[in-house]
């Protein structure tokens, strides 16, 4: 037997959207002129399991690839200020930077899943980063005050990740 939910000409959008987490069981109840436990049953019990599961996998790559494109404009803007920081001399600022850089090298490889699909491999210890840390150092070299700083920063990094 089809349900309330079932008949709503906007049903596919209804339920996209609550397997998105974008719209609440309470919001879906107003739109469609239900009850709440009529979309919570229609959700449980009319959406097909594998249904379900691909809409909320849609809806988490669709968030990923969203967080990803505003990680980039952050990344960018925060290049502008430590290099803004730097030729002005303004090491601390510099070095603030660059500790915001090497956090969001780490949110961006979360969700590009590369942490997820490694778990054995601890970041710090990747080639990347050690890579990633030689270039931070010696894009540092005009600046030895902020180098030492960032040499500094870089280490207790790496010994708070040894001591989780
Ligand atoms: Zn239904």
């Amino acid at each position: 037997m089809r349900c309330k939910v079932c008949l709503h000409p906007k049903r596919s959008e209804i339920e996209r959207q609550i397997a998105a987490r974008t719209m609440n069981t309470v919001e879906a109840a107003k739109i469609i002129g239900c009850s709440n436990s009529t979309v919570s049953r229609h959700m449980r019990q009319c959406v097909a399991p594998n249904v379900r599961d691909r809409l909320q996998a849609e809806a988490k790559e669709f968030q990923s690839v969203n967080l990803l494109g505003q990680l980039d404009k952050s990344h960018d803007v925060l290049l502008q200020i430590r290099d803004a920081a730097l030729s002005e001399g303004r090491d601390r600022v510099a070095l603030k930077a660059i500790e915001v850089e090497i956090k969001q090298f780490e949110l961006a490889a979360k969700l590009t899943g590369q942490l997820n699909e490694a778990p054995q491999v601890n970041f710090l210890l990747s080639p990347e980063y050690m890579q990633l840390k030689q270039v931070i150092i010696k894009a540092l070299e005009p600046y030895p005050k902020a180098r030492q700083q960032a040499a500094r920063a870089l280490r207790e990094v790496n010994d708070e990740s040894l001591d989780q």
